[in-house]
């Protein structure tokens, strides 16, 4: 069987690639501890419950499988967090993928693909943003991110990895199917909130209102989690091609507003109490991918161009998690 490891895959996104990888004729090899992650999302290969950190585990792990690639997804992905406690976010990013590089090494593997964020841009220059915009990261978890980049960038240069890092921008939506979706605990995020508020749940803030934007809020790329999955098995494929290393961003190249998002649930039936709130801290304007170096190199495009489309799919899981 053809496995493939992936660090995180009892996570948001990790999870959606585990089942495509799956239907793709690959056994996803999922190693996670948990911290963020859901058993009950593992359902398409193994579970090997560890921590990154813990080389000889990770080590042992490569050697009784014997996987073909590596897609790295565990992180710690609060951004408001990384402002409260970088210690944390540099220990786990960049310690943890160090560990993961490590035992790439003692294993002999040599193929990872990177999650990798638009975070690491900061407020940029130009819009849509395009893979060769400067990096310059307002936060530590976007820091923290570039860092590793870097690192893998190195390690490529000398011949010792080949990697794809992924630069995703607004993960969104769920499986089709319904089996998994977005769990995060706590939620910060803005369409699992909204879709929280309309079913019962508490006003959702509409952080900043005085944005240099049509409507005065932020605008998100957001691009459906089963189209970035499909992303990460093209760039599997792309590296045991003999593809070069390369980073890669993934939106739709289309943005919506934080009132858009709100206007497009009313549409689908889900009215969402919002109130006004200070913007939140790192928060830049306008965040929207040139996406066509995907395209380029991966021959992936998204499905989902619809906002609507995305959104009916969270509402299913939300409405389903009861
Ligand atoms: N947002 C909001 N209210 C919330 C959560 C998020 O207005 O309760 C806004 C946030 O300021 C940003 C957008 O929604 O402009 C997307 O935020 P999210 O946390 O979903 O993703 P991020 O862009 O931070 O990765």
């Amino acid at each position: 069987m053809r496995k493939i490891l992936v660090t995180g895959g009892a996570g948001y996104i990790g999870s959606h690639t585990c089942k495509l990888l799956a239907l793709s004729g690959y056994e996803p090899v999922a190693y996670d501890n948990l911290s963020t992650g859901h058993r009950e999302f593992v359902k398409w290969g193994p579970l090997v419950t560890g921590d990154l950190h813990d080389t000889a585990r990770l080590t042992q792990t490569m050697l009784d499988h014997r996987p073909l690639a590596v897609i790295h997804f565990a992180a710690s992905a609060y951004v408001g967090e990384s402002v409260a406690n970088p210690f944390k976010y540099y220990r786990n990013n960049v310690g943890g993928t160090l560990s993961l590089l490590e035992a790439m090494r003692n294993a002999g593997l040599r193929y990872l693909v990177f999650s990798s964020t638009c975070a690491t841009y900061g407020i940029p220059e130009t819009v849509p943003i395009h893979e060769k915009c400067t990096q310059r990261p307002i936060n530590p978890y976007g820091q923290s991110k570039m860092m590793i980049e870097q690192i893998l960038r190195d390690l490529s240069d000398r011949h010792e990895i080949n990697q794809v890092c992924l630069r995703y921008f607004n993960a969104a939506g769920a499986d089709r199917d319904g089996e998994i979706g977005e769990k995060h605990i706590p939620e910060t995020h803005l369409i699992p909130l909204a879709i929280q508020s309309a079913l019962g749940g508490p006003e959702l803030k509409i952080f900043g209102t005085d944005f240099a934007t049509p409507d005065g809020t932020a605008i998100r790329d957001y691009i459906h989690v089963e189209d970035l999955s499909r992303a990460h098995v093209l760039a599997v494929e792309y590296l045991l091609s003999g593809g070069a290393s390369d980073c890669i961003n993934l939106g739709t190249g289309h943005g919506n507003s934080v009132k858009e998002i709100v206007l497009s649930l009313e549409a689908l039936g889900l009215p969402v109490k919002t109130c006004n709130a200070p913007r939140r801290e790192g928060d830049p304007a306008c965040l929207v991918a040139d996406a066509s170096r995907a395209k380029q190199q991966l021959n992936w495009v998204p499905r989902y161009l619809d906002i609507r489309d995305t959104l009916a799919t969270a509402i299913a899981w939300h409405k389903n998690q009861g």
